[in-house]
């Protein structure tokens, strides 16, 4: 007997459309922020699956939660699977969903089936993945692998000033026991994740699977650029300390180094703020923020060595004065070559054509592979659309993810 063919594609199906309508907007798109109504009415909807699925359910004081499924030995490490409900603003149905929903089907089957496992599997959502209310993402995956102080937690806030310490006590937990929290690494086997891609390169290779062997990490800056404001009539050309051109050269820098790097390495001006953003003004003061992301520590560490040299000369030659902070710096990792492996030759068992991705996101299991051994299975998007409430994958597409992720979970946990 194949545990995949037990997986039922009809219960994926309704769970996600059930899920799809908390934090539905008018738009037609879904807002679960982190500790909001609508996030925990979601989170509280897949522990009632969990529990349907005859997993053992548990919340850690940060608000993530665990479905376990004990193995034959307690003294095994544990096998993780899971992803996120937490979405962006207006996001879609799809992110962080399937890898929820397939964890505890593929979980159920291996219940419902006596599939004999020494190891414990545990599925879980880790809460507030997306970087939208507290400008920073993948929270309780942090939190789980220890890599989170208490400063952080008063630090973090949200546009109303909300605190994190005081979302998370809002919702009933306690983050001042932040220690509890942190997952022993020798007591976890490893961690794998389904996921959609978030990117075209599966649907323009009309294949059903992606098969993660390395996750770009970004690193995020704030690049602060101070000229002149002056009157958009009366200043000549020559006597402009126009901090926006500055910007527009940083801009185009960025970009040209990306492209002369090569392969994985992308540069992004995703938010420009103009001051004072007046048609008849010179530009006084312009705020970037830049996202440089690669799948090497080593090449990206040298690009934006690169753009900096080049921030500095510009700003230079145009009397700007530039002041560059760091928000975050991510370090890519591998995923695991023996679950690579694992994975491809299930998908080669089903006979479901794949091939080798890069995870241009970052996602939970980006931190998981500071203190364990990760993979992630991708599925096609639609138009690599995400984000966005246009973000589709096909139930075809998302079956086959999770079958595949209920035999990986079966072999690892053996
Ligand atoms: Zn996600």
């Amino acid at each position: 007997m194949k545990i995949a063919d037990k997986v039922s594609k009809n219960r994926i199906e309704n769970q996600i459309k059930t899920l799809a309508q908390i934090g539905a907007t008018g738009e037609g798109g879904i807002t679960r922020l982190p500790y909001t109504k609508d996030e925990r009415a979601a989170v509280a909807l897949v522990k009632s699956y969990m529990e349907e699925a005859g997993l053992q359910t548990f919340f850690d004081q940060f608000g993530n939660l665990f479905g376990k499924l004990e193995g034959k030995s307690t003294e095994a490490p544990v096998v993780m699977t899971g992803s996120h409900v937490d979405t962006v603003i207006n996001g879609g149905a799809f992110d962080g969903v399937i890898g929820t929903l397939g964890a505890i089907e593929a979980l159920r089957v291996i219940r419902e089936n006596n599939i004999p496992h020494v190891h414990t599997l545990e599925a879980c959502v880790f809460v507030s993945e997306e970087p939208v209310r507290f400008r920073a993402g993948t929270l309780g995956s942090k939190a789980a692998i220890g890599d989170f102080t208490q400063s952080d937690l008063d630090r973090l806030k949200d546009k109303d000033n909300i605190s994190l310490a005081q979302a998370i006590k809002e919702c009933g937990f306690n983050p001042e026991q932040l220690e509890s929290v942190r997952r022993d690494p020798a007591k976890i086997k490893c961690f794998v994740e389904l996921h959609i891609e978030q990117s075209i390169i599966l649907e323009t290779k009309k294949l059903p699977i992606g098969v993660v062997d390395q996750i770009a990490a970004p690193t995020n800056f704030r690049l602060t650029l101070k000229g002149k404001a002056g009157h958009a009539g009366a200043t000549p050309m020559n006597m402009r300390n126009d901090a926006f051109m500055a910007a527009a050269e940083i801009a185009l820098e960025i970009e040209r180094i990306a492209i002369t790097i090569g392969k994985e390495a992308v540069g992004t001006v995703g938010e420009v703020k103009v001051i004072p953003n007046a048609i008849n003004v010179i530009p006084g003061e312009v705020i970037l923020g830049i996202d440089v992301r690669d799948v090497t520590s080593k090449r990206k560490d040298e690009a934006i060595a690169e753009i900096e040299k080049s921030i500095n000369n510009i700003a230079a030659r145009r009397n700007i004065e530039a002041v560059i902070e760091i928000i975050q710096k991510q370090e890519p990792v591998k995923t695991s070559p023996q679950i690579v492996d694992i994975i491809s030759s299930t998908c080669n068992e089903l006979g479901l054509p794949w091939c080798n991705i890069t995870s241009g996101a970052y996602h939970d299991a980006l931190n998981m592979a500071k203190i364990t051994d990760i993979g992630m299975i991708f599925i096609p998007s639609a138009g690599g659309i995400s984000h966005a409430k246009e973000e589709f994958s096909s139930i075809d597409d998302i079956y086959q993810g999770a079958r595949v992720l209920a035999e990986v979970l079966v072999k690892l946990a053996s």
